[in-house]
């Protein structure tokens, strides 16, 4: 069976010797706009592309700041900064993730504490999240304490799983209830939306990414969004060094970061920008073409939650355990198909395992049996 698998997605993606996991299509304007960068001289820390991006990002989402980053995950550490986020204090995440929401979170000196995912959403369960709550924190003075250490829970941030809207409204309902600030990590989810609106314009503060192997890239970039004025620009102003603007002085009021999106990869966000919704069709369509496949084959496709539209950045499979999924893994990559295991989880790496956490059976069974499959945009060759 795994042999007709590897044909059909061999077939799917031109019938090429290897089939990637997702690989960038670059069919625009990105030529056009990186030589116009490189003529200006502006290829660096200012310029116009820095400027049409965050505002291409503005009109997209709906969200009423947008402040381009160097990377996804510089765009977390900073929303988690402006969330008040400090050190030896507990932020609540899912431990299916990629690493870089945890990262972020301990570049602050903070620590993640992690709650159950959703096996419908593959995003942070809100009924869990609740449940956690509800037994191991008590609130003094308007803040929430972890009862066992007395640290503060400063922030809490949930992740849209390979572009699927985690339940965004009842997790910010139940972080608002409790007075927790919400970072909603959309680095996998741009364009995918919870009931008509946009994910990453739930939370206090939300945050994407446009690494190459995102749904559309800018080489290395992220963006911060908020509707929260001085939020946005205080997250203007911390990553760009915290210089206080001036024609020739030099004055810094704060520590400030290095974390501004340069102009040459602004130009590349741009081009890709004007081919999301095209892309995302594409890759939409491509998802109903491998649930139908898969199901005749009795295999579970990842879909979309209910009431929300995915990107579907990256498809996935669910065998029935992991020495199925072991053998899936072995065959299509080596045949020329390449898949991947979900990420290990965070609980289980050495710099996280003594975290704090809730029970993370689902997380666990998920990570058994989960394979991501090729899901590049295609276009005709
Ligand atoms: C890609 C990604 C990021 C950010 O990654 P960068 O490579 O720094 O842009 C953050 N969180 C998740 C869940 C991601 O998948």
């Amino acid at each position: 069976m795994y042999k007709e698998i590897v044909d059909y997605i061999k077939n799917l993606y031109g019938n090429k010797d290897f089939i990637p996991l997702h690989a960038p299509v670059f069919q625009g304007n990105e030529k056009k706009y990186v030589v116009e960068t490189i003529d200006s001289t502006f290829v660096s820390s200012v310029g116009a592309f820095v400027d049409r991006f965050e505002e291409m990002i503005r009109d997209y989402t709906g969200a009423k700041f947008a402040i381009g980053t160097m990377n996804g995950t510089a765009a977390l550490h900073m929303a988690l900064l402006l969330a008040g986020v400090k050190q030896n204090e507990l932020v609540i995440t899912q431990p299916f993730s990629f690493i870089a929401t945890c990262n972020a979170i301990s570049y602050i000196g903070a620590q993640p504490v992690f709650v159950d995912i959703d096996a419908k959403t593959l995003g942070l369960s809100a009924e869990k999240l609740e449940a956690f709550l509800v037994t191991e924190i008590e609130t003094k003075n308007g803040s929430c304490f972890y009862k066992k250490t007395g640290q503060r829970i400063a922030a809490c941030v949930p992740m849209h799983t390979f572009g699927h809207p985690a339940d965004i409204e009842k997790l910010v309902e139940i972080c608002n209830r409790y007075n927790v600030p919400l970072v909603e990590d959309a680095a996998e989810s741009i364009g995918s939306t919870y009931k008509g609106r946009q994910t990453g314009t739930f939370g206090l503060l939300g945050t994407f990414s446009f690494n190459g192997n995102k749904t559309i890239t800018s080489g290395g970039g992220g963006v911060i969004t908020t509707n929260d004025p001085s939020l946005g620009k205080m997250a203007k102003h911390l990553t760009t060094q915290a210089k206080v603007p001036h024609r020739w002085d030099f004055v810094h009021d704060h520590i400030g970061y290095n974390y501004r999106l340069p102009n040459l990869n602004a130009a590349l966000a741009c081009a890709q920008m004007e081919q999301l919704d095209a892309f995302i069709q594409n890759k939409r369509e491509t998802a109903a073409v491998y649930a139908t496949f898969f199901r005749e084959k009795g295999i579970t496709f990842v879909q979309e939650p209910e009431g929300s539209l995915s990107n579907y950045w990256l498809n996935a499979v669910l065998l029935k355990n992991q020495a199925e999924r072991d053998a899936f893994l072995t065959f299509t990559n080596d045949n020329g198909v390449m898949t991947r295991p979900a990420w290990r989880t965070m609980h289980k790496l050495p710099m996280f395992q003594n975290c704090h956490r809730g029970d993370l059976s689902v997380a666990e069974n998920i990570e058994a049996r989960l394979v991501n499959i090729p899901s590049s945009v295609r276009f005709e060759s």
